[in-house]
Protein backbone atom coordinates (compact mmCIF):
# COMPACT_ATOMS: atom_id res chain seq x y z
CA UNK A 1 0.00 0.00 0.00
CA UNK A 2 2.18 2.67 -1.52
CA UNK A 3 0.30 5.91 -1.57
CA UNK A 4 2.92 8.27 -0.46
CA UNK A 5 3.30 11.12 -3.11
CA UNK A 6 6.11 13.34 -3.93
CA UNK A 7 5.82 16.50 -5.46
CA UNK A 8 8.09 17.49 -8.62
CA UNK A 9 8.85 20.63 -9.19
CA UNK A 10 9.40 21.92 -12.76
CA UNK A 11 9.83 25.17 -14.76
CA UNK A 12 7.65 25.60 -17.65
CA UNK A 13 10.23 25.80 -20.84
CA UNK A 14 7.73 28.30 -22.71
CA UNK A 15 7.12 30.76 -19.87
CA UNK A 16 9.53 29.95 -17.42
CA UNK A 17 6.67 30.00 -14.27
CA UNK A 18 7.85 27.43 -11.76
CA UNK A 19 4.87 24.45 -11.36
CA UNK A 20 4.72 21.40 -9.73
CA UNK A 21 2.85 18.14 -9.74
CA UNK A 22 2.16 15.49 -7.48
CA UNK A 23 2.81 12.31 -7.94
CA UNK A 24 2.64 9.18 -6.37
CA UNK A 25 5.87 8.01 -5.90
CA UNK A 26 5.89 4.41 -6.93
CA UNK A 27 4.00 5.82 -9.62
CA UNK A 28 6.47 7.92 -10.60
CA UNK A 29 9.75 5.47 -10.61
CA UNK A 30 7.56 3.02 -12.98
CA UNK A 31 7.29 5.77 -15.68
CA UNK A 32 10.82 6.61 -14.82
CA UNK A 33 11.25 3.05 -15.74
CA UNK A 34 9.71 3.34 -19.17
CA UNK A 35 5.79 2.56 -18.01
CA UNK A 36 3.22 5.05 -20.43
CA UNK A 37 2.45 7.50 -17.91
CA UNK A 38 -1.64 7.32 -18.78
CA UNK A 39 -0.60 3.76 -16.89
CA UNK A 40 1.70 4.68 -13.97
CA UNK A 41 0.04 7.49 -13.02
CA UNK A 42 -3.52 7.06 -14.31
CA UNK A 43 -4.40 9.64 -11.67
CA UNK A 44 -2.65 12.18 -13.39
CA UNK A 45 -4.79 14.85 -15.05
CA UNK A 46 -4.28 15.67 -18.36
CA UNK A 47 -2.39 18.94 -17.69
CA UNK A 48 -0.13 17.50 -15.19
CA UNK A 49 0.77 14.74 -17.60
CA UNK A 50 1.44 17.28 -20.05
CA UNK A 51 3.52 19.34 -17.65
CA UNK A 52 6.15 16.36 -17.00
CA UNK A 53 6.29 15.36 -19.70
CA UNK A 54 6.94 18.06 -22.19
CA UNK A 55 7.76 20.78 -19.29
CA UNK A 56 4.88 23.22 -20.79
CA UNK A 57 2.56 24.17 -18.77
CA UNK A 58 -1.34 24.31 -19.40
CA UNK A 59 -1.30 27.97 -19.99
CA UNK A 60 1.14 27.49 -22.55
CA UNK A 61 0.04 24.03 -24.14
CA UNK A 62 -3.44 25.93 -24.61
CA UNK A 63 -1.21 28.61 -26.26
CA UNK A 64 0.25 26.79 -28.50
CA UNK A 65 -1.96 24.06 -29.33
CA UNK A 66 -5.35 26.11 -29.16
CA UNK A 67 -8.24 22.97 -28.70
CA UNK A 68 -10.35 24.94 -30.94
CA UNK A 69 -8.27 23.73 -33.79
CA UNK A 70 -9.70 20.49 -34.96
CA UNK A 71 -6.31 19.56 -37.43
CA UNK A 72 -6.39 15.42 -35.76
CA UNK A 73 -7.95 12.80 -36.54
CA UNK A 74 -10.84 14.16 -38.67
CA UNK A 75 -10.25 11.52 -41.20
CA UNK A 76 -8.50 14.33 -43.71
CA UNK A 77 -6.67 13.00 -46.59
CA UNK A 78 -4.44 14.36 -49.02
CA UNK A 79 -4.22 12.41 -51.98
CA UNK A 80 -0.92 12.19 -54.44
CA UNK A 81 -2.81 14.78 -56.76
CA UNK A 82 -3.29 17.56 -54.46
CA UNK A 83 -6.73 16.70 -53.64
CA UNK A 84 -7.95 17.34 -50.57
CA UNK A 85 -10.92 14.53 -49.00
CA UNK A 86 -12.50 14.18 -45.89
CA UNK A 87 -12.70 10.81 -44.27
CA UNK A 88 -16.30 10.14 -45.92
CA UNK A 89 -14.16 9.93 -49.15
CA UNK A 90 -13.26 6.38 -50.66
CA UNK A 91 -10.40 5.06 -49.38
CA UNK A 92 -7.72 6.40 -51.43
CA UNK A 93 -6.06 2.86 -51.97
CA UNK A 94 -9.09 1.94 -54.16
CA UNK A 95 -8.61 4.72 -56.13
CA UNK A 96 -5.92 3.52 -57.75
CA UNK A 97 -6.65 0.36 -58.12
ZN1 LIG B 1 4.12 28.17 -19.32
Amino acid sequence: MSNKSIRIHLECKECGKPKFVDVNTFGFLRWQQGMLIQRALPELSTDDRELLISRICPECWTKLFPPDKEEEDDGTWIDPAGGVHTGDDDDPAKMYE
